[in-house]
């Protein structure tokens, strides 16, 4: 029987440098043999989005249609949110639900998702999680790097054949480059939009230097309100407007990786949950194929729904953010907060909300990318990247 060449390979030790360096978003993928094929699959050494948007979903985006351009290849979008939310789930638990009732209906025999360690409530540990009380026990977000893609040796060692994976952008790029070398019949990839991840370490300072109480958060997102919202241990919200973060100090606390990301949206799932583009508190669906489509109509009888809205202009705000944010200026906290209700009250909404942090983001992570790794810039910003960022005026 002839051997699979990445059989042969041996993981990289933690110690040893991943192959992408600083630019490691720690995915996961070294950690196992699958690492033969880290060149070609490494989302920060060979950027590769539009021929694996063909590979999944028979086409690439359409960069002249302006959805496309931002959201990636789609079939649909909605707002939606569970009728009964999942306690202590990130929003409503949409994505614990699907993962759930996929499991429990026999259509997977396994899913990969984070719990955290029993040490630490922010410390992923990704699983392969067999029973539904597994899957509920990695609801809420782990805001930190994770490398959810270590486990993939074990899916040929426990012989499981129809599978699911969470996970963010970059896992699933490496995750679709090798998806025809881990012997499945049928992969399932449920995805969330992610930015601004951090380190362990880095997420500590974050807290640190934004929240009242750190050690006793249990919960953080940005929501479209443009505040900060933590939830606390004894069940209170503090919340921090964007505008008021101590931006000098909180700098350098992005993980490289994540300043040169241009998957937002991951692209290459099946089927993407998040909130960016919904109205305060829904969730924000994007069905990418037909894939996606059947996951979603597993939970449809758990779910409200309502058209996806566009709502302001956000070109203005995006231009006057990027050299704000190159020259890291913090509002005093009497102008932060009033600086966001005014946003909050005339600034963009639903999907406009979400160009707005796509074009933010973009900007100031092609600025990173053209100053600290001028050699790749060609190469690793994919051409809708461009595109949007091609709308603003940048600084050198
Ligand atoms: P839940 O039912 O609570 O399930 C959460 C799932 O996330 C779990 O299955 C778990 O396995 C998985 N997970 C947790 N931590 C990680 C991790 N570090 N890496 C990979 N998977 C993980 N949405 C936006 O619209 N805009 C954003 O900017 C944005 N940033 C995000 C950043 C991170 C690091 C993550 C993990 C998610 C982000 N999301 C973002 C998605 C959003 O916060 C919610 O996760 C999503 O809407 C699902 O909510 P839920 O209640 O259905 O999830
Ligand atoms: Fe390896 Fe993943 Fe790090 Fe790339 S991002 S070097 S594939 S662990």
């Amino acid at each position: 029987m002839m051997v699979q060449p990445h059989k042969k390979a041996k993981a990289l030790k933690a110690s040893s440098r991943r192959p992408a360096k600083e630019l490691c978003s720690e995915c996961g993928l070294c950690d196992t043999y699958y690492v033969h094929y880290v060149k070609e699959a490494c989302a920060f050494i060979n950027q590769q989005v539009a021929p694996l948007e063909v590979q999944t979903h028979g086409r690439s985006r359409n960069l002249e249609d302006p959805d496309d351009l931002y959201f990636g290849v789609h079939q649909s979008m909605t707002a939606a949110r569970k009728t009964e939310p999942i306690e202590g789930a990130q929003w409503t638990g949409i994505v614990s639900s699907i993962a759930i009732e996929m499991l429990n209906r026999g259509l997977v025999e396994g899913v990969v998702c984070v719990q955290n360690t029993a040490e630490d409530r922010f410390q992923p540990m990704p699983i392969i999680a067999r029973t539904p009380a597994e899957i509920l026990a990695a609801r809420v977000n782990k805001p930190t790097l994770s490398p959810n893609l270590s486990v993939l040796e074990q899916i040929e060692q426990s012989g499981l054949k129809r599978l699911l994976v969470i996970g963010v952008g970059c896992q699933i790029q490496a995750l679709r480059s090798v998806e025809k070398q881990l012997g499945l019949e049928k992969l399932y990839v449920l995805g969330t939009p992610c930015v601004d991840n951090v380190t362990r370490a880095g997420l500590q300072k974050f807290l640190d230097t934004t929240s009242r109480s750190p050690e006793t958060v249990v919960y953080y997102e940005f929501m479209q309100d443009f505040k900060v919202h933590f939830k606390h241990e004894d069940g209170s919200t503090e919340t921090v407007p964007f505008f008021g973060l101590k931006t000098n100090q909180l700098k350098d606390v992005f993980a490289p990786s994540c300043m040169s990301c241009f998957d937002y949206v991951n692209s290459l799932a099946d089927l993407v949950v998040g909130y960016m583009g919904a109205p305060f508190g829904w969730q924000w669906i994007v069905v990418r194929n037909e894939t996606g489509q059947a996951m979603l109509d597993l939970v449809q009888n758990q779910l409200e729904t309502q058209p996806v809205s566009s709502q302001g202009d956000r070109k203005n705000a995006v231009q006057q953010s990027i050299p704000a944010y190159d020259k890291a200026v913090t509002l005093p906290m009497w102008a932060a907060k009033l600086m966001g209700v005014f946003i909050e009250k005339i600034g963009p909404k639903g999907l406009e909300y979400a160009r707005f942090s796509i074009d933010s983001h973009f900007a100031r992570n092609y600025l990173y990318v053209k100053r600290n790794y001028p050699d790749k810039l060609e190469a690793h910003v994919p051409e809708y990247a461009k595109r949007i960022v091609g709308q603003y005026k940048l600084p050198d």
